[in-house]
């Protein structure tokens, strides 16, 4: 048995990292940058009004002013600013040379057809400075980072139109178990619809990986072998459900080891998750997860998500936060550390929610996150801060 932290240190140990291809970059959300990104231009380009209103100079805002001509946004300036003269500009147009400051429309008055006059008491310059936010050849996106919807507007400006990201791992999932049917089926006496297998293939959807839903396996060792070897054939993760505790159709470490997979550990001290296996063989990693979906969905959050992050290079740490118990807790074993799915409510409590075991995939349908209870804690207080973990 490892401890969690161990368990994760060995799935994070010598990950195979995925190629890289370039794709447009209105299709590259959520992927994961595998270059740095270098802006082409300066941000913004050159002085830029912030206001609509008048460009001109400080220095003689105590006076009648001269309105030379006007500047839309995406023209160039036909005049430069002398003594006593403005011009009437748009904001996000170019500031004329000559200029300092842009005076806004509401704080002027026309004196005279052709001349305004500043009625303010003081102003600031209104002027967004050539490459105030970004300099060309300046880095704005670093390798690793996952691509969210203002990146994309990042990308936009430097024309970073086909990033180079990383390839997503494909993820075959397979569910074993007799008592299972395909969703569409009505399950017969004694059965059940697998729901793992479409939990698993949303979450690694979530994940920004590629899913491959591959059926469900009979608990016979004979098929089981099939389906596995051709799972890590096609396959750069394979993940599994059931089979992996001890009843006596549980055969899949065996048949993993059978298959080429070195075992690397197969028991867990965590809850829920305690019969998680992980294994390599030479071209895939492999996950032997329990059968229970609950324990499936908190599994595949503490252990296999972190892997497809690694193996596209992305730095993935989960947010975890320190939130008060809204209630006391506690609990009879404290020998293994403990995902809790919980509910935050709206003053930041956290609540655990009503969980009748792992099989109660409703419950984790109320939960917002996981409490994470260390190793030899078997109590709460209500208002203490407990660590958390949003999904
Ligand atoms: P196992 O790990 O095979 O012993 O299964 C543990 C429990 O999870 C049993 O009650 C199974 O019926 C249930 N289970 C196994 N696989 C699935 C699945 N794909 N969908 C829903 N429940 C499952
Ligand atoms: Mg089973």
């Amino acid at each position: 048995m490892v401890l969690f932290e161990e368990a994760l240190e060995i799935i994070l140990q010598d990950v195979r990292r995925m190629g890289s291809e370039r794709v447009p970059f209105e299709e590259a959300l959520f992927r994961v940058l595998a270059e740095d990104i270098h802006s082409d231009v300066d941000m913004p380009p050159f002085d830029k009004a912030a206001m609509d209103g008048y460009a001109c100079r400080r220095q003689d805002l105590h006076r009648p002013m001269q309105v030379l001509e006007v500047i839309a946004a995406g023209d160039t300036p036909g005049h430069a600013i002398g003594e006593g003269q403005c011009s009437k500009i748009m904001t996000g147009a170019m500031v004329p040379d000559g200029a300092d400051t842009v005076i806004m429309v509401e704080h002027t008055v026309e004196e005279q057809p052709g001349f305004i006059r500043f009625t303010a008491g003081n102003t600031t310059p209104n002027i967004a400075y050539q490459a105030e936010d970004v300099k060309t050849g300046q880095r704005v996106w670093q390798k690793g980072m996952q691509i969210l919807p203002q990146h994309i507007a990042i990308l936009a400006a430097v024309g970073a139109t086909r990033p180079l990201v990383a390839r997503k791992p494909r993820v075959g999932i397979l569910s074993t178990g007799d008592e299972l049917v395909e969703p569409g089926h009505q399950p017969g006496p004694g059965k059940i619809r697998n729901s793992n297998g479409f939990q698993l293939h949303a979450q690694v959807l979530a994940a920004h990986a590629e899913p491959h839903y591959m059926g469900i396996v009979p608990d016979d060792e004979e098929a089981t072998r099939q389906a596995i070897a051709r799972a890590l054939d096609e396959n750069e993760v394979v993940l599994l459900t059931g089979g992996v505790s001890a009843g006596d159709y549980d055969f899949v470490p065996k048949i993993m080891r059978q298959c080429g997979v070195e075992i690397l550990f197969q028991k867990v001290a965590v809850k829920p998750g305690r019969p998680t296996v992980f294994g390599r063989s030479s071209s895939s990693a492999i996950f032997g997860l329990p059968g229970n979906p609950v324990s499936s969905f908190i599994n595949f959050e503490t252990f296999v998500k972190p892997l497809l992050y690694a193996m596209m290079g992305a730095g993935y740490s989960p947010l975890e936060m320190r939130l008060p118990m809204g209630v006391d807790f506690r609990r009879k074993k404290g020998d293994r550390l403990e995902f809790l799915p919980v509910s935050i409510d709206n003053k930041g409590q956290v609540i655990p929610v009503q969980y009748h075991g792992s099989a109660h995939i409703h419950a984790i349908c109320l939960a917002h996150a996981l409490m994470i209870i260390p190793k030899g804690t078997f109590e709460i207080s209500k208002g203490e801060l407990t660590h958390v973990r949003p999904f």
